[in-house]
C-alpha cells in the first residue's frame, strides 16, 4: 500500500491537507480530552474542557474563562514538527492546494504555510471587540486576570469558535471548495466521523482520501487509505 501511495502523491499537484489534534499532539500541544489531563481539570474546574471554552461561559464568567484559557491551554503551546516542514516544502513544490486546520494552535502559519483555512480560528489571533485592535498571546499572558484592551479597556477575545456559536460559515465554504478542488486528501489526526469534517470532506469528488492517525477511530471506514502510527513517521515514509 506503500508505494501505490507514494505514486498517488507523486501524480497529484492539488493536495489538500486536513489537521486535526493528533498533528498537534505529536507537537508538545496538549491533548484537553485525553483522560488524566480531563479528569485533573474537570477536579480542579468543575467543568469539562467544551463547557469552560464555551460562549456562555465567555460572556458571563470572564474570569474563569480566562483563568482556564491562560493556565491550561495558551500555557502549553506547540511548535511545529517536520509533519508541518513537509506540507510547506509540498506548498514549496506548487502542489498544495490548502492547508485546512480544525485545530487553534497556529502551527500551520509558524511553518510559513501561506493556503491555509482556520477554521477553528487560532490562539495567535486577539482582539478588542470594541475598537478591534489586536493583541499577542504575551499580552494575554501578562494580564493579571482578564485582559482588557489598553486603549478601550474593553475585555478582549481570542478569535476562537467557542462552543455554543455558529461556525463560521464562510470559513467552511472556503475548505469545502478546496476539498472539491482536491485531487488527493491527506488527514492528520483527525476523525473522519466528525460531522464538522464530513461537512468538508463530504465535497471531495476522488478517491485518494489517505488518513494517518495515530489510533483506531470510528470513522476511519470514510478513509480510502490507513496509515496508523506516529504521523510525523508516516508522512517522512509518504513524501520523503
Ligand atoms: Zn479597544
Amino acid at each position: 500500500m506503500l508505494k501505490t501511495v507514494r505514486n498517488i502523491i507523486r501524480q497529484s499537484n492539488k493536495i489538500v491537507f486536513l489537521t486535526g489534534l493528533g498533528s498537534i499532539v505529536e507537537c508538545g500541544g496538549r491533548d484537553l480530552w485525553a483522560s488524566d489531563i480531563f479528569y485533573s481539570i474537570e477536579k480542579k474546574y468543575h467543568m469539562c474542557p467544551e463547557q469552560l471554552l464555551s460562549a456562555g461561559e465567555f460572556s458571563s464568567r470572564k474570569e474563569r474563562f480566562y483563568e482556564f484559557y491562560k493556565k491550561e491551554v495558551i500555557s502549553y503551546l506547540p511548535h511545529p514538527d517536520e509533519t508541518y516542514e513537509i506540507m510547506k516544502s509540498v506548498e514549496e513544490q506548487g502542489n498544495l492546494e490548502s492547508v485546512i486546520s480544525f485545530n487553534i494552535f497556529g502551527l500551520e502559519k509558524l511553518a510559513g504555510i501561506e493556503n491555509l483555512v482556520e477554521v477553528a480560528g487560532s490562539v495567535y489571533n486577539n482582539y478588542c471587540p470594541k475598537c478591534l485592535k489586536t493583541f499577542d498571546v504575551d499580552y494575554l499572558l501578562s494580564s493579571r486576570s482578564i485582559p482588557y484592551c489598553d486603549e478601550c479597556k474593553k475585555a478582549l477575545r481570542p478569535n476562537l469558535r467557542l462552543l455554543g456559536e455558529r461556525v463560521d460559515n464562510d470559513l467552511y465554504t472556503q475548505a469545502a471548495i478546496h476539498c472539491f478542488n482536491a485531487d488527493t486528501i491527506i488527514v492528520l489526526g483527525a476523525d473522519l466521523g466528525s460531522s464538522k469534517i464530513q461537512y468538508v470532506t463530504g465535497h471531495y469528488k476522488g478517491s485518494n482520501l489517505i488518513l494517518l492517525s495515530k489510533e483506531e477511530k470510528y470513522g476511519d471506514r470514510f478513509a480510502d487509505y490507513t496509515f496508523y502510527g506516529n504521523i510525523k513517521d508516516n508522512m517522512k515514509k509518504l513524501f520523503v
